[in-house]
């Protein structure tokens, strides 16, 4: 155990899947377990919109109309918020969360990684089915302050989040119309990432329906067979 424990330092899990499938779950969890850094490009740019930073009040236009943001724009946000981390903290890893997203950012996010002296990248694709995503969305709920996400039943009864009392919120992409439009947009320039990381061996798919916590055993255990496999 502790032996794939070292293995997976120093490199970049990607997670992959559509809205609502649990990635900002998933990579919280993972970068627990790991004690990897945890990078969700959607939480900074939402910080960064609460912080009026002007890249991210440029991003807003975009995501809160379900747009991807664009790659150019996305690249220069990851590469100021890669570079603003020290390497104690990327020391074991980086477990990104909703980056890269296309495979434009694949190329240049790579070499982003690269610098900072992370090796390999995979990817872990949350296969989830629209119709299941379109539920989940509708009852979604954030703690304003420390992000975690609630689904039903916490998220129909709690207000306030039990960690850290924070305010708990829907998300403002996540209302019906602009839902669909995500999903579109996920399955036309998003979906590519998963074929070429299969083709290049660098996938681990597991099946996002199944309750977080067996979503998140299934995870551990084809990521250190392929640990094992020698492949990552
Ligand atoms: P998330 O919290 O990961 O679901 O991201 C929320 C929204 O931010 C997405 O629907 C996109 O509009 C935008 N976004 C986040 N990451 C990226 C990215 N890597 N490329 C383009 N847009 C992004």
């Amino acid at each position: 155990m502790e032996n794939e424990k070292i293995k997976i330092q120093n490199k970049v899990l990607i997670i992959l899947g559509p809205p609502g499938s649990g990635k900002g779950t998933q990579a919280k969890m993972l970068a627990q377990k790991y004690q990897m850094r945890l990078f969700g490009t959607g939480d900074l740019m939402r910080e960064g919109t609460r912080n009026n930073e002007p890249i991210a009040l440029e991003m807003k236009k975009y995501w809160e109309k379900g747009e991807l943001v664009p790659d150019e724009l996305v690249n220069d946000f990851v590469k100021e918020k890669l570079e603003a981390l020290s390497i104690e903290e990327v020391k074991n890893g980086l477990i990104c969360d909703g980056c890269p997203r296309t495979l434009v950012q694949v190329d240049v996010q790579d070499k982003i990684f690269q610098k900072l002296g992370l090796g390999n990248s995979l990817a872990i694709n949350l296969a989830v089915s629209d119709q299941s995503i379109v539920n989940r969305l509708k009852t979604r709920r954030i703690c304003e302050k420390c992000k975690r996400i609630f689904l039903p039943p916490e998220s129909l009864e709690l207000k306030n989040c039990p960690d850290c009392g924070g305010k708990l919120i829907t998300r403002e992409d996540d209302n019906p119309e602009v839902v669909k439009h995500r999903l579109k947009v996920y399955r036309e320039q998003t979906a590519p990432l998963i074929k070429y990381y299969r083709e290049r061996g660098k996938l681990v798919e597991v099946d996002g329906e199944l309750s977080i916590d067996n979503v998140f055993r299934e995870i551990i255990k084809k990521l250190e067979m392929h640990s094992r496999k020698d492949r990552f």
